[in-house]
């Protein structure tokens, strides 16, 4: 049995070299960051040298590949508006997200493409997939760098529930670009869209392939997470591992399955801590609890 790469979404109080140190700390082997606050745009914030040499240093001392970062897209980047103003800056804040997440050396930046609101949904792909061109454009490749579509519950216009969306946004991208960029699963999302993962291990099989097949690669990331709400009702509220809807076995066969192999496996379950001190080092009790319990799916 080969190891998966699994890893936290940790809290970044006091600092991101924090967040590296509590991932460590919870016996993980990868890590999502946000490099900005992930309710502004920051389309002119910057992540500098010597920050970045910080986040080096953690990730050196805790023994975590810098290839094993994700770094997490701000959530108001709405790349698919119909509204222009909006979309061309969600387009700026995204090709900024690409260059802090470059700058980190990190495996790839994830983002939700938004929401086609009133508009079409076929023009809306058009336009994620032209802040995916406009940033790959925009920041130069270096350590092999992506800007990955996240899958989406499908709450109301939101683009990105199904394969057949996220391979019409990735079509926009011009062929010599399209390798630093593909798109990553969400569990909790695939399920609140009503993508059947968790009936049977042949139903989930199914479902990855078909991914795999419409999109023309397979996923770059995994976030492992169950569901706070059933089957289907497109509500985005993740829960503990084996303690939501989906249930504790699906995620011990996609452990289990090739897909999951050689990419960031990253935990977005809630926390246990309400507050976190600044200079504590220590792992959220529930990241620590759950990278043990994924790892004895593994073992199993
Ligand atoms: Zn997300
Ligand atoms: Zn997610």
């Amino acid at each position: 049995m080969s190891a998966r790469i699994l890893g936290v979404h940790p809290a970044d109080d006091g600092g991101l070299p924090m967040a590296v140190r509590r991932a460590a700390a919870a016996g993980a082997r990868a890590l999502q960051l946000f490099t900005a606050p992930p309710t502004y745009y920051n389309e002119k914030v910057t992540l500098k040298p010597d920050k970045a040499a910080k986040v080096h240093d953690a990730l050196d001392a805790a023994g975590i590949a810098r290839h094993h970062v994700m770094v997490h897209a701000a959530y108001v980047l709405n790349t698919a508006s119909p509204e222009e103003p909006k979309a061309l800056r969600a387009r700026a804040g995204l090709a900024k997200e690409l260059e802090r997440t470059t700058v980190l050396g990190a495996w790839g930046c994830c983002f939700h493409p938004g929401s086609a609101g009133e508009g079409d949904p076929q023009e809306a792909a058009v336009r994620v997939g032209q802040a995916i061109r406009h940033a790959l454009e925009n920041v130069p490749e270096v350590n092999r760098t992506r800007v990955l579509i996240e899958n989406t519950a499908g709450a109301g216009r939101t683009m990105g529930r199904t394969a057949e969306e996220i391979a019409l946004m990735l079509a926009q991208v011009p062929p010599e670009l399209r390798h630093r960029t593909g798109y990553g699963l969400d569990t909790c999302h695939l399920f609140a869209a009503g993508h059947d993962l968790h009936s049977s291990r042949d139903a989930q099989r199914a479902l990855l392939e078909h991914f795999a097949r419409v999109t023309g690669e397979r996923p770059a990331f995994l976030h492992l997470n169950d569901s706070q709400h059933p089957f289907a009702s497109n509500k985005d509220r993740h829960a503990l591992i084996g303690e939501g809807a989906i249930g504790a076995e699906p995620f011990r066969w996609l452990l289990n399955d090739p897909f999951s192999e050689g990419i960031p496996l990253i935990l977005e379950t809630p926390s246990e801590r309400r507050t976190v001190v600044e200079d504590d080092v220590t792992a959220d009790p529930a990241d620590a609890r759950m990278i043990a319990l994924l790892e004895g799916f593994l073992a199993a």
